[in-house]
């Protein structure tokens, strides 16, 4: 019996597209390897079916030094058709689905454990052939956390604000009184925390807003807010979150609101118990850079992979907090390990000229 289970490992069998393999012919070749049948917990077959392996509670045989603290996955799939030494993303939306299902009933058994690729472990593997890892979430957390400094965004890989500070004469090593500083505290306000209480207290209210657009405070920020009010609105157990933004530069910028919008309006719904429905973008002067143009043919071309899934561990709430004069109520921030982007798959980046009139 397996005591412990620290990771979640996901595998390919590396096979072609059109051999539907499954249980049966990997519990034989594992047999005929010398091993006591098939090594893996689970095997998830080209049409989605999930058939089982070894027993959940057993000790597998699917990756050397980790067998004794990890359940195994198996997608069928993951090698080309034409070549079977080159590694491939090749499996089939069914697949997608049903790991998914998979990984969410493990993790609510084990939710301690971490999901890695079996290349996390041995560095010569490219199995399973697609990317298990997290994905960034820095900026969000740091307007989320009230923070205004370069630092905490350089040290956590996002550079492209550095620019935009020089060109503001600030020396501070803030970018002045920006997003965060407006979520959390607008003249004393703490946005931020009213919005998470009002959801819980009032969700049929039309004034779950939140604005980053300070006039008094302008000429101190090394930008004036592009993304600069949202609001959300609830019905149904669902939540929509509407955001405006005063310019979207479309290829460069506009993924990256997209992406941060989402994520919060997952962490909102997820902190209410509810369902995150409609994202909805109202987007004033949205333009493509001339410079930008072949880039976006590039990007129009490519045919986009199977979308990954958000897993969040914890949403944003409010807890009771206990300080020296008793109890108060404290805004809950996710941590970045709460937060992860799992088999996101995607194809190489596109370098665009970053325009500053912006
Ligand atoms: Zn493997």
């Amino acid at each position: 019996m397996r005591q412990e289970t620290k990771y979640i490992i996901i595998h390919c069998s590396a096979t072609r597209p059109s051999q539907d393999i499954g249980f049966e012919e990997i519990n034989k070749w594992h047999r005929q390897k010398g091993w006591n049948g098939c090594g893996y917990h689970f095997i998830i077959k080209r049409n989605g079916i999930i058939e089982d392996g070894r027993p959940t509670d057993a000790i597998g045989s699917h990756c050397r030094g980790y067998n004794h603290n990890s359940v195994g996955i198996c997608m069928v799939g993951g090698v080309s058709e034409d070549d079977h030494t080159i590694a491939e993303d090749n499996f089939e939306g069914d697949q997608w689905s049903s790991l998914k299902t998979l990984v969410e009933e493990l993790h609510e058994k084990y939710p301690e454990a971490e999901i890695k690729g079996h290349y996390h472990f041995n560095p010569d593997k490219q199995c399973p052939s697609f990317d298990v890892d997290d994905w960034a979430k820095t900026e969000l957390l740091w307007i989320l956390n009230g923070r205004t400094d370069l630092k905490y965004l350089e040290d956590n890989g996002v550079k492209y604000w550095r620019a935009d500070y020089e060109r503001s004469g600030r020396t501070d090593e803030t970018l002045g009184p920006v997003y965060g500083k407006q979520w959390r505290d607008f003249n004393g306000v703490d946005q931020l925390f009213n919005l998470v209480k009002g959801i819980k207290q009032e969700p049929n209210s039309r004034r779950l807003i939140v604005s980053a657009w300070a006039p008094h405070e302008m000429n101190d920020m090394a930008l004036p807010p592009c993304h600069f009010a949202f609001q959300v609105f609830i019905n149904d157990g669902k939540m929509d979150l509407m955001w405006h933004q005063r310019s979207a530069d479309v290829f460069l910028g506009l993924p990256y609101d997209i992406a941060m919008y989402g994520l919060l309006l997952e962490m909102l719904a997820k902190g209410a118990g509810l369902k995150a429905n409609n994202l909805i973008g109202n987007l004033g002067d949205c333009h493509l850079y001339n410079n930008h143009f072949e880039q976006a043919e590039e990007y129009i071309s490519r045919k986009p992979y199977a979308l990954p899934w958000l897993r969040l561990k914890n949403g944003l709430h409010i807890l009771p907090h206990r300080n020296q004069d008793g109890w108060t109520e404290e805004l809950h921030i996710p941590e970045p390990s709460d937060i992860y982007l799992q088999c996101y798959t995607s194809h190489p980046a596109i370098p665009a000229p970053l325009s500053v009139e912006n």
